[in-house]
């Protein structure tokens, strides 16, 4: 079964148009990479019940939810909170959390103490970068990750710690590729590749450009295969349209 994840956007500043959130979409893409099916990218507003309410509609139907940002030792950071709440689990003081601070920010770590509250049992994620730590917390064998919201800090922990994680618990990749065609008229293009639509694991998806461009995704269990499989597709594509230029993902070369 292909496991699925869920993207939790936590930040009131998305809702009300302030800040372009731009981490759901490069979780989604990077999740997608490791052999995820999203099922759903979420935003809502720093509050408690809203998390809350989010991350229990997502868990019904996510094996992983990634939530990103309301992390900070501030007051109105609340995501780690409604998340022990949304969960049922207590909301208390982790030692190797505020181990982590001490180590970046000695004696200055008693400011940042209520980064250091997590829900009970969570795994402390390390944040090279700024000051508050995520966490990994089991819940009924369902994982769910809390993230910072700034950027720089989210992808750095999100690589060197959550992606080989989640790599090693989908067992499968995914690859993707754009073909550029020579047809101007979507609507042309999408009649001719609508069979490819009907394959498992395989989506196929055209953009209304001039001229007319198809982005291929394809999951497979190794780089190999799913190289193997994208190789299928586009010949697929090249035998039904007229194609102008394939960019196909370095792996795949060679
Ligand atoms: P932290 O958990 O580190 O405190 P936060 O989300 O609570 O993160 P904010 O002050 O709300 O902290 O956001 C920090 C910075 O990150 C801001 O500049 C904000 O615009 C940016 N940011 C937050 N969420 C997103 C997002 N989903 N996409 C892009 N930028 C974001
Ligand atoms: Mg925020």
């Amino acid at each position: 079964m292909r496991a699925r994840a869920s993207i939790i956007v936590v930040g009131s500043e998305i809702l009300k148009g302030i800040t372009l959130d731009t981490n759901s979409n490069w979780l989604a893409k990077k999740l997608t990479g490791i052999g995820f099916e999203v099922a759903r990218i979420l935003a809502v507003p720093d509050e408690a019940g809203e998390i809350e309410w989010g991350l229990k509609a997502l868990l019904e139907f996510s094996d992983v939810v990634v939530a990103t940002g309301g992390l900070g030792f501030t007051e109105d950071d609340i995501t780690s909170q409604a998340i022990a709440r949304a969960l049922g689990l207590n909301y208390e003081f982790n030692n190797e959390a505020y181990k982590l601070i001490e180590q970046r920010h000695g004696e200055d770590a008693v400011k940042y103490v209520k980064a250091a509250y997590m829900p009970s049992g969570a795994k402390p994620i390390p944040n090279n970068v700024g000051v508050s730590p995520g966490f990994i917390v089991e819940w009924r064998g369902k994982k769910v990750i809390a993230l910072p919201g700034v950027p720089v800090e989210m992808k750095e922990m999100f690589e060197r710690y959550v992606e080989p994680l989640l790599q090693s618990l989908t067992g499968r990749i995914s690859m993707r590729a754009i073909v550029v065609t020579n047809h101007m008229v979507e609507a042309e293009v999408d009649e001719l590749v609508r069979g490819l639509r009907r394959m498992e694991d395989v989506y196929v998806k055209t953009h209304a450009e001039k001229p007319v461009k198809i982005t291929i995704v394809v999951y497979g269990g190794d780089v190999k295969s799913a190289c193997a499989i994208l190789e299928r597709v586009i010949g697929d594509v090249s035998r039904r349209l007229n194609v102008k230029s394939v960019e196909k993902p370095l792996e795949c070369s060679g």
